[in-house]
């Protein structure tokens, strides 16, 4: 690797994109897979032979043996299965190396046991990849060579999506359907396509590996079952955005690189508040390929730390009492010749659009704020939604000081006559502002901001897909969107209709939007007063994908059939219960085989000493025994503690799977691990640090 990196040649090399398909494929080939591409369409088998060949003899070119579909089945993580090139041995002995149009479009991972929530149960038990071909074709190099990976959809053989994927462009048609309709009826005439623009901003921890080795509850769960408080954590806010550390520094330049091949556009990366905590956002992308970069991106992360002799942490909640980390994940809907729906534009009219469209994402975000809650529930987030540091677990959307105001004048008086910042007034129908780009201070703390010309919706977790949360914007706005033309279409004074629509919309709904402290106690019973749904856990949050009001939603813009839903509420259960079950049986191990047997020696070390002193001469022992004392004492309610939590596991093993045993390990499980976490916390403090059988939060945070 060279020193200084030619971003401009680099970026894309290792990507079957636009260019190199432009390049290879013959013209006619080229134009149909481009329309495609652009129109959503399906792929002609036909020509699908000629950019197999293509795509094959570019990758071996990268030096690819391999291929892989690869997908994105409902693990939260991606998966792949590899085939070589090479066909049976030829006469001579030798191979050839092909790939056909079958293998490009369709695959069959022997994948029955990915989770499909009983779905293929009572269909198929085999599922099938098929080739998403709006999300480029790349080759990926590791330690296991060069491997060409092509981004599919995966789904058993009726069809019942069994990914994250496969929802998330339907969603994406949804919207686009809805959306080119409104354009349409404001007099658009010439945009082809409207899709869904995403950035995230990916949060996550670095840590010294072989530190991490040492800490058996990093290496099985992602996250410190124990630890007490360093001497300095993020007080100071002295890491945030500081120098990058030459370590680090390397690490990001290698992690560059490699996102940049593969057509990734890494943008920015800071420190972030917590210590050892860093940030990367890529610069936006259409939804479905935003939703592979972020893969891409925590894979690449997690390899180049390996080679920098350091671990990436993407644990919501690596360390108790540090921030957590998450993802931000900016969304707006952009047409195909360049226009932002949210943008709120420069004439009234194009204000009067941006009303519509705003008060209609208030509308969707109102009445499904269950939904976009569930889709940032994971096991981890529930340490961080509501805990201070993270949005609270309550949906609202902050608008900003100029929007609050208008929004305000059209509820009290059904006119907006000037706008804080926009001065100049300049009316289309009736009475509607000039909107200027707000530039109030952005609210941290609110789940969901306007942030200019997209929304941010900050509550999903820093290891969880952006898929699902992605799939359930969509779909809700485009039912929004949906019922707002259906209405205008009726009227016959398209003007009024719209205005009426915009009031209506902005008092129906104000309800949601709050741009005050999300943190402060006093917004929750705020909130419950304004019936907000206060949802406060993952197993709490589950029951919100299988209301009457989500399967008529989701099946009626063709996103989730009433059985994918069911199924995949079943497999959130079961990975809450898997995923607290690994914990629970991680911290019975670490407290019996290490800390418990330390204790033990330093409480025999304390005795030896405090007989030793006695038997030379009559020196006050007060301290080791005051030490013994206490020590002992933690170490007895660390023990009762620990059978506690040993009889809940085993209580938990013959429970009957799904919601029953889900909540048991929440309102039991979890609560005992607490406890058991406490007194072993406090003896930390006490015990002998060269003794205690792992790495401190201290060395972890701050040798790095
Ligand atoms: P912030 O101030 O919130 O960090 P940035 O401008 O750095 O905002 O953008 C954060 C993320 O939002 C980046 O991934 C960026 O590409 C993305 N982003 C910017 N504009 C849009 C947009 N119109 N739609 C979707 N994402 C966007
Ligand atoms: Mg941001």
């Amino acid at each position: 690797m060279s020193d200084y990196i030619n971003v401009s040649k680099i970026f894309g090399e290792n990507v079957f994109n636009d260019t190199a398909m432009q390049e290879r494929l013959p013209k006619k080939v080229y134009k149909e897979l481009k329309q495609t591409i652009e129109e959503g369409k399906e792929l002609d088998p036909e020509i699908a032979d000629v950019i197999a060949h293509e795509m094959k003899e570019w990758a071996i070119e990268k030096g690819a043996t391999h291929y892989t579909h690869w997908f994105q089945p409902l693990t939260g993580t991606t998966a792949e299965k590899h085939d070589s090139f090479i066909t049976a041995p030829m006469s001579n002995g030798k191979v050839l190396m092909s790939f056909s149009g079958k293998e490009l479009i369709k695959g069959e991972p022997d994948a029955s046991s990915f989770p499909s929530g009983g779905l293929r149960a009572t269909f198929e038990a085999r599922g099938y990849t098929a080739w998403d071909c709006t999300s480029p074709a790349f080759v990926r190099q590791d330690a296991a060579g060069a491997t060409l990976c092509i981004p599919t959809a995966f789904c058993s053989y009726t069809g019942e999506a069994l990914d994250q994927k496969t929802p998330l462009l339907r969603s994406m048609e949804a919207i686009n359907v809805q959306a080119l309709r409104l354009l349409r009826l404001f007099g658009n005439t010439t945009s082809k396509r409207v899709t869904p623009s995403v950035g995230p901003e990916q949060e996550y921890f670095l840590v010294d590996a072989e530190k991490f080795r040492q800490r058996k509850d990093l290496v099985y769960t992602g996250r410190t079952l124990f630890g007490a408080p360093p001497a300095k954590g993020q007080e100071l806010d002295d890491h945030y955005f500081g120098t990058i550390r030459q370590r680090i520094a390397a690490f990001m330049k290698d992690v560059n690189e490699e996102l940049w091949k593969l057509g990734v556009s890494s943008k920015t990366q800071h420190n972030e508040v917590a210590p050892a905590q860093h940030e990367l956002a890529p610069i936006y992308a259409p939804a479905n390929v935003a939703v592979d970069h972020n893969q891409i991106i925590m894979q690449t992360l997690k390899r180049i730390a390996s080679q920098h002799g350091m671990k990436c942490l993407l644990h919501e909640k690596p360390f108790a009492g540090v921030n957590g980390s998450g993802k931000h994940n900016n969304w707006s809907l952009t047409t195909d010749d360049g226009i932002n729906l949210l943008d709120p534009g420069k004439t009234p009219h194009e204000n009067i659009q941006f009303l519509l469209v705003l008060t209609c994402i208030l509308k969707a975000v109102d009445t499904h704020a269950d939904l976009l809650r569930e889709s940032a529930s994971d096991v981890g987030n529930d340490h961080r939604l509501g805990a201070h540091e993270a949005p609270p677990a309550v949906i609202s959307v902050f608008l900003g000081e100029q929007l609050e105001d208008v929004m305000e004048q059209l509820i009290s008086t059904g006119e907006a006559t000037h706008s804080i910042k926009g001065g100049k007034l300049r009316t289309g129908v009736r009475t509607l502002p000039d909107l200027a780009k707000d530039a109030t201070d952005r609210n941290r703390t609110s789940p969901f901001a306007f942030t200019g010309n997209k929304f941010e919706f900050r509550m999903v977790g820093s290891r969880d897909s952006v898929g699902p949360a992605n799939t359930v914007i969509n779909t809700i706005v485009a039912e929004a969107f949906k019922e707002a033309c259906d209405e205008i279409e009726k009227s016959d004074n398209f003007a009024e209709a719209v205005h009426d629509l915009i009031k209506q919309y902005a008092s129906d709904h104000y309800r949601i939007v709050f741009n005050g402290n999300g943190y402060s106690e006093a917004w929750i019973e705020e909130a419950k007063r304004r019936g907000l749904p206060v949802i406060n856990s993952m197993v709490e949050a589950i029951p919100a994908l299988t209301t009457d009001k989500a399967i008529r939603l989701f099946g009626e813009f063709g996103v989730f059939t009433e059985a994918e839903l069911r199924s995949r509420a079943e497999i959130q259960y079961e990975a809450y219960a898997k995923t607290i079950n690994i914990e629970v049986k991680a911290m019975l191990n670490i407290a019996s085989k290490q800390i418990i047997p330390a204790v033990i020696k330093y409480t025999k070390s304390l005795a030896d000493s405090i007989n030793a002193v006695r038997a030379a001469c009559d020196a006050d022992i007060s301290v080791q025994e005051d030490l013994l004392r206490e020590t002992s004492r933690l170490l007895r309610e660390a023990k009762t503690a620990l059978v506690r939590l040993n009889e809940i596991e085993q209580e938990a093993i013959n429970m009957e799977e799904g919601a029953v045993r889900a909540n048991f390990y929440h309102d039991k499980a979890v609560p005992a691990m607490e406890a058991l976490r406490r007194p072993v916390d406090e003896l930390e403090m006490i015990v002998d640090k060269s003794v205690w059988p792992m790495p401190s939060y201290g060395d972890l945070l701050f040798e790095v």
